[in-house]
């Protein structure tokens, strides 16, 4: 048995896609940057600066973090490595919003239920936190107070492709990338 850490924001739920949703909705005039075309994790740097009021109100939305969507396959996939493994969520809060903490607990509660719900950590520097493995999108995660006791695993997205050292997943082939989680 591992102990497998799993990241929410664009990990389990579609965070980019549910944010250039929200963000066409509120700010019609914006061009928007599409999801696969963000190659910058910092993706304010994409936009010029007299719109990143825009997207600061849009991550300070109330209920924004709830509102999410799961990635597809990723509540299979966490429910099936959770049966084999000790896991933990292991999600950074957003301190500019009143509601994240809740609407992230909200979430898991909804799609993953009570029992995941106890495997909740809202931590900002995730070297803090011991394990196995960490799967997570962000490049830069090994940063932090502590030399992580974990080995990152990148949840592909668009913004970390240019980083080849590490092994990196998604829901659709997991198996193949990590069997012993299997
Ligand atoms: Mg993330």
């Amino acid at each position: 048995m591992k102990h497998i850490l799993i990241d929410m924001d664009n990990v389990i739920f579609a965070t980019m896609v549910g944010f250039n949703k929200k963000l066409s909705e509120m700010f019609p005039e914006v061009e928007i940057i599409p999801v696969e075309g963000i190659r910058d994790h910092n993706f304010y740097n994409l936009y010029p600066k007299e719109v990143h009021p825009k997207l600061d109100a849009v991550w300070k939305l109330p209920g924004f973090f709830r509102d999410l969507e799961p990635i597809p396959g990723a509540l299979e996939a966490v429910l099936e490595i959770a049966r084999t493994n000790h896991i933990t969520i292991c999600s950074r809060p957003f301190l500019d919003s009143e509601t994240c903490e809740s609407d992230k607990k909200a979430s898991i509660r909804k799609y993953l239920g009570r029992d995941l719900t106890k495997r909740l950590g809202l931590i900002r520097d995730k070297t803090e936190v011991r394990g196995d493995i960490l799967i997570d999108d962000y490049v830069n995660q090994k940063t932090g107070f502590y030399t992580p006791t974990w080995e990152h695993v990148l949840y592909t997205q668009p913004w970390n492709l240019q980083d080849t050292q590490k092994r990196r997943l998604t829901w659709q082939n997991w198996k193949q990338v990590l069997p012993e989680l299997a």
